[in-house]
């Protein structure tokens, strides 16, 4: 398996920093913004080494899908197999670039199907100082969200960089479909001024100025996007809350119609916290995740209804 990763060496030691894109292949603004951070970073003006990941998954890219044909999720596979399945050849392949680098960014959408307000995360790492820089690179990085959630989590690229003791981030942004320019310029400048923030780089873009939104929740659930609001039945669905709207228990967050007899079923929160993900493609299927509200674990009831 070879990812045919772009290196750029710096003229000037320092940092080794790897970007992925395209782990799952039906998510494209990180794809652009990797293939323009490829075409801008000047190695003349670079301190360390930034290795790029264009297409993480080349068989879910040409599949049009999250997965390829193994219909194995990338980001569930780590570490894989160097004689795996496809996906666990791809994922054995990420681990060796993950254990060679200093620090990792992992870059999603909520691709086809979702769409996921601008977030970074990372894990509730037990190693103080691997923590302390991911949340530097969190807010650097400059999305509203910060989500730190639990570090029990397996399979992912940040289970691999957990492992590794490799400072990881990941994030999110937008997704239902196509490429928006406005998400690929928000990781362009995302993954700047996280090599701002590590020196390897001087002269950053103005950084845009945000209202930070952070949790960090170690609870065991906390930092699934893909199981929560699992479709009870098949059939239509038509999202009614809004994105990052302040949700309450009993809240709609939308109706699955029956495609035949029209009748809606609606699908109702059971959390406090803020709409951080909703399905945007209306055809589902039982057990199709839905939504995702992000729980303030400190929260007492307090904000504004
Ligand atoms: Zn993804």
């Amino acid at each position: 398996m070879n990812l045919q990763p772009l290196e750029i060496a710096g003229a000037i030691h320092g940092p080794h920093l790897l970007i992925l894109a395209g782990v799952h292949g039906d998510e494209y603004e990180p794809i652009a913004a990797v293939r323009r951070l490829a075409e801008t970073i000047d190695s003349r003006q670079l301190r360390g080494t930034v290795t790029l990941v264009p297409i993480a998954n080349h068989p879910a890219f040409a599949s049009r899908s999250r997965t390829g044909s193994d219909h194995l999720d990338l980001a569930r596979t780590f570490p894989g197999f160097r004689h795996g399945k496809p996906t666990e050849q791809i994922a054995f392949a990420i681990n060796e670039l993950i254990e060679e680098a200093d620090f990792l960014i992992d870059l999603h959408t909520g691709g086809l199907t979702m769409e996921i307000s601008p977030l970074v995360g990372y894990m509730l790492v037990s190693d103080a100082a691997t923590l302390e820089a991911q949340r530097q690179m969190a807010a650097a990085f400059g999305l509203p969200i910060v989500w730190g959630t639990s570090a029990r989590l397996e399979g992912r690229s940040l289970s691999a960089a957990r492992d590794a003791n490799v400072p990881a981030i990941y994030a999110e942004w937008g997704g239902g479909g196509g490429c928006n320019p406005d998400g690929v310029a928000a990781y362009i400048q995302g993954c700047k001024q996280v090599m701002g923030a590590l020196k390897m780089i001087a002269d950053l873009p103005a950084a845009a100025d945000v209202d930070r939104y952070v949790i960090e929740d170690d609870r065991d659930a906390s930092g699934h996007l893909q199981i929560n609001y699992p479709a009870p039945i098949a059939g239509y669905y038509e999202a009614s809350a809004a994105l990052d709207a302040m949700i309450v228990p009993g809240d709609e967050l939308g109706r699955i119609y029956d495609p035949q007899t029209l009748d809606p079923t609606p699908i109702c929160a059971t959390q406090r916290g803020r709409l951080i993900t909703r399905r945007v493609l209306p055809a589902v299927d039982v057990g199709d995740c839905l939504a995702v509200i992000l729980e303030d674990p400190a929260d007492k009831g307090s904000f504004d209804e």
